[in-house]
């Protein structure tokens, strides 16, 4: 699939912590994918759940892109200024028929086994007008499918019902996928470059597009990084921040692990020549397809 009217790659990342090295690698691999492609390449702070976020966390995030060399293009859009156009969006799906109220609660869902796989009680008792709900959106095609860049062919069939999902919950928050195929959508969002762990939650987005109209990018999943113990690495897992005077080590490290083979002599390059050597050099297909990879490092 080629893109027609220019490519517009995005990172878009939590402020729940600093970027450790996994969320490096997501980093390195959606900005070199954009700059081999002379595109554009945005930054998105998602910062949509503020008892999970940690003061000071988006600025620390931007500032360690900046160091490590990984400039943006625009101006940094936070999802906490945009909560306005995500309740007119919910709206529209709502009058639509394409979303519905929920009011069950996650003890009622565990008690009736329908936690991670919807009874549709609400759809059919519908919940009183005032009773505090969250919203569900409707899974409504039977089948979707995408062809990944790096993990190739992907789909997903489900029953109608079973797989309807939250986009506004119930503690009044909007959901990531609502927020992300809003924002994706408004940015010209042409490609996603991002973890594999984010592959399933791909299917409910191609919904959401497919509900609201919008063209669907194409869509690149690189393998996540497993810490020594097997586990991802990740904030819950206290993964080590990035540590900023060993950037060009840490980079050399991750096209490493992206398959890119850079030669030894480049680490001792500064970070601005690292990049421009990975951007001439960048051969997506070299990715490996596994879905987790080991890291070497910290
Ligand atoms: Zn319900």
């Amino acid at each position: 699939m080629s893109i027609a009217a220019g490519y517009t790659g995005r990172f878009a990342p939590s402020p729940t912590g600093p970027l450790h090295f996994g969320s490096l690698l997501a980093a390195l691999a959606s900005y070199l994918d954009a700059r081999a492609r002379n595109g554009r390449w945005l930054i998105r702070i998602e910062d949509l759940d503020p008892p999970r976020e940690q003061p000071g966390a988006s600025d620390q995030i931007l500032k360690t892109l900046e160091h490590f060399g990984l400039h943006w293009d625009g101006e940094v859009v936070y999802q906490s200024h945009r909560l306005e156009h995500y309740a007119e969006i919910v709206q529209h799906l709502l009058d639509k028929k394409l979303a519905y109220r929920c009011r069950c609660s996650r003890s009622e869902l565990k008690q009736r086994d329908a936690l991670y796989s919807y009874d549709g009680y609400c759809l059919s008792t519908p919940p009183d007008p005032d009773a505090e709900c969250a919203i569900r959106t409707r899974c409504s095609d039977n089948l979707l499918t995408f062809e990944d860049l790096i993990q190739g062919r992907q789909s997903w069939q489900h029953d109608t019902g079973r797989d309807d999902f939250i986009i506004f919950r119930r503690d009044g928050l909007f959901a990531y996928q609502l927020a992300v195929v809003v924002d994706d959508h408004a940015q010209g969002v042409t490609s996603v470059i991002r973890g594999s762990d984010l592959l399933d939650e791909t299917f409910r987005q191609l919904q959401l597009q497919h509900h609201l109209g919008y063209p669907t990018p194409e869509y690149g999943h690189i393998p996540i990084l497993l810490n020594r113990l097997g586990q991802k690495l990740s904030k819950q897992n206290l993964a080590p921040a990035l540590i900023t005077d060993q950037a060009v080590k840490q980079l050399w490290e991750a096209l490493n692990l992206l398959g890119q083979n850079p030669d030894p002599s480049l680490q001792s390059a500064s970070s601005t020549e690292l990049l421009d050597w990975a951007t001439t050099h960048w051969q997506r297909n070299c990715i490996p397809r596994t879905l987790a990879i080991r890291s070497s490092g910290s």
